[in-house]
């Protein structure tokens, strides 16, 4: 099943500058709902070393994914590429306090088996004052804990409130629910965030929920796409959300074929045409939505 393993060592994704310079890889891999079954875990850590194999070589978990399991098939899969992997982990809300965000840091350290973690980021935004967060963050970074900082569901007014406060313009990328059938993000916070370079880092691109993919990527628009470009429904919808360079995107899978199928999205270069077209079933937002989050 995982033959294809021979490819060990292929082209690292392609990537975009953090606000700090710090390059960030472009396709990544989720971790959501791994580390939750003791029996699936020599799949999972197989699957992410799978995707590492392929070159996407960013892994996006949480504290929160299997209360702190995912954390832990993570450090299994990096244990002997550390250098070589961009590593995302974030903090619950209402542990994000000034004293309490260094501990979840501490602990997450723990787990991933690592002394430093490439970006790490406030899961949403809770009770704890945003200012108590960003000092604690600063903290973290001054000691070498994280490298980068930055937050997870925020809207333009977070955001806003989040860069004005000392250390919090150096926000490295905020995390968002993007794919087609969710776009309203493109209203104001694509354009806010592009103003500033700072990169968008889309969650649920494929789109998750088995329901909502089915509906989806049975549309006849897609599907005329998909069979144009030699793709898969899903594929165009993955370099669909690629189709930006400040946009990175972290799809979960644990299928081989689903592995291989995203990373090779990145090549698929969408015309003109085939955008004209998706917009037909998915269509721009006209107004600003207020931000949706799984
Ligand atoms: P997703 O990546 O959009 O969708 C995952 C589902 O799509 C899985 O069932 C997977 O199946 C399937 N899939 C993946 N690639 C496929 C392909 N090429 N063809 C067909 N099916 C495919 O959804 P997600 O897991 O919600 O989001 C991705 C990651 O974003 C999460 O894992 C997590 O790391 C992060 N996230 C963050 C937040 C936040 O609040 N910050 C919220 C949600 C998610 P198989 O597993 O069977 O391969």
């Amino acid at each position: 099943m995982w033959e294809a393993t021979q490819l060990n060592h292929a082209p690292k994704v392609r990537t975009t500058p953090l606000p700090s310079g710090r390059p960030i890889p472009v396709l990544g891999q989720g971790t959501w709902r791994m580390g939750e079954d003791p029996s699936r875990r020599e799949a999972e850590v197989a699957a992410l070393r799978y995707g590492l194999d392929l070159g996407m070589n960013l892994i996006d978990t949480a504290e929160m994914y299997g209360e702190g399991g995912a954390e832990e098939i993570v450090a299994e899969a990096i244990a002997d590429q550390r250098e070589e992997v961009f590593v995302v982990t974030k903090v619950y809300p209402h542990n994000a306090t000034r004293r309490g965000a260094i501990a979840a840091c501490e602990r997450s350290l723990r787990r991933l088996k690592t002394d430093y973690i490439d970006l790490y980021l406030l899961h949403w935004r809770g009770d704890v004052p945003l200012a108590e967060t960003v000092e604690a963050f600063q903290q973290l970074k001054e000691t070498g804990k994280i490298l980068e900082h930055g937050v997870s569901n925020f809207d333009v007014a977070d955001m806003e409130e989040w860069v004005a406060l000392p250390g919090g313009d150096e926000v490295a990328t905020n995390q968002v629910l993007y794919n087609l059938a969710y776009r309203g993000i493109e209203w104001g916070l694509i354009p806010w965030s592009r103003e500033r370079r700072i990169p968008i880092m889309a969650y649920s691109p494929v789109a998750h929920k088995t329901d909502e993919q089915k509906r989806m990527f049975n549309d006849r628009n897609l599907k005329s796409v998909a069979v144009e470009q030699g793709a898969t429904p899903v594929q165009i919808a993955l370099a669909w959300v690629l189709r930006y360079r400040d946009i990175i995107a972290i799809p979960k899978a644990s299928r081989p074929e689903h592995i291989r199928d995203n990373r090779a999205a990145l090549d698929i270069k969408l015309t003109p045409e085939d955008l004209a077209k998706i917009d037909k079933s998915f269509p721009p937002p006209s107004r600003k939505v207020p931000l949706e989050m799984l």
